[in-house]
């Protein structure tokens, strides 16, 4: 089982700390979504899994403990994430000490994914305590997180952290090329770097991206309604368009930082609009579009979310040129 192309070097790495008997009992693997964390945590199982590894550590796929992992059948590798809910609970934890109680199934490793580990409420997160610190031989546990701040810091003490950043755009773009993206470079930066996002976005949102990108800057010239337009901007939903706010203003302040802007080619548009807005002010934008990102998530009002952002960033003070 293979792993995307920018984290073969780190998974290299950590199957010749698997060779000399220096793998930790558990991992932390924490980065934004969309870059393959996941399929990193499989190709790291498979690899422990396997009874015939390949001589650079990596699985098979052609062994019995293989084909149960392909089958999705295999007893020692453990899944463990939100079930009914949006948290793992206590008793799921306790089910899990349970199975580890128990013998290994075959004679490789066992190995646990916990995926969102930012999912873990308080008492299963006590709950796991002490198998992180103790864990059953030939154990490993792996944690992937978003956000590991969020994770208790006894939970984040018993793992080694392994950050797992956006590739490179030059990876990223050469990718997705192999994907067959039709403007890997658009896509990308429309998904905010992550080449798994950018990989799922279709020529509808790149038009509607760039739409809402040229009402935006009508606006800080003083044309359109932001009231009207927030109505139209949260249809079909108000997720992108937040976002987007978020990258043009992230790109605005790095500009002024002078800094590289990650949507490259709004850069031209965006330099203008950034040097004519106290840095102070941007930064309070920003502030107030992440926090409307979190309240979208917990059901918020859209249109009033939008429609604040909208008149905050027309009505703020520019100089002009
Ligand atoms: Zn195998």
């Amino acid at each position: 089982m293979s792993v995307l192309p920018w984290h073969t070097g780190t998974l290299a790495e950590l199957l010749q700390r698997h060779r000399d008997g220096r793998l930790p009992h558990a991992l932390l693997l924490a980065g934004p979504a969309g870059i393959g964390r996941r399929r990193f945590a499989e190709a790291l199982a498979a690899a422990l899994l396997c009874l015939e590894p390949a001589a650079d550590g990596t699985s098979c796929g052609r062994c019995p403990a293989c084909r149960l992992r392909e089958a999705g059948t295999h007893p020692d590798l453990l899944h463990l994430g939100p079930e009914d809910s949006q948290v793992i609970r206590i008793d799921q934890i306790r089910d899990l000490i349970g199975q580890l109680a128990l013998s290994r199934h075959q004679a490789a490793w066992r190995v646990v994914i916990l995926d969102p580990a930012d999912a873990l409420n308080i008492a299963a997160a006590n709950a796991l305590l002490k198998t992180l610190e103790e864990p059953p031989p030939r154990t490993l546990m792996i944690l992937l997180a978003m956000r590991p701040a969020r994770l208790p810091a006894t939970i984040r003490s018993r793992c080694q952290l392994l950050r797992m950043p956006l590739p490179s755009p030059q990876e990223a773009v050469a990718w997705l090329q192999t994907q067959g993206v039709e403007a890997p470079e658009a896509a990308l930066q429309l998904a905010g770097g992550a080449p798994l996002i950018a990989r799922e976005l279709d020529a509808d949102l790149l038009r509607r991206h760039a739409e809402l990108f040229r009402q935006w800057v009508a606006l800080a010239a003083g044309e359109g309604d932001p009231v009207k337009l927030a109505g139209e901007w949260i249809k079909p939903e108000a997720e992108w368009p937040i976002q987007w706010m978020q990258q043009w203003l992230g790109d605005m302040i790095r500009l002024r930082h002078g800094g590289p802007p990650r949507m490259a080619d709004l850069s031209g548009a965006l330099q203008p609009l950034a040097e004519a807005i106290d840095l102070q002010r941007l930064h309070r934008l920003l502030d107030r579009i992440d926090e409307a990102r979190r309240l979208l998530a917990s059901q918020v009002n859209a249109q009033t979310l939008v429609e604040g952002l909208l008149i905050h960033w027309s009505n703020l003070p520019r100089r002009t040129a």
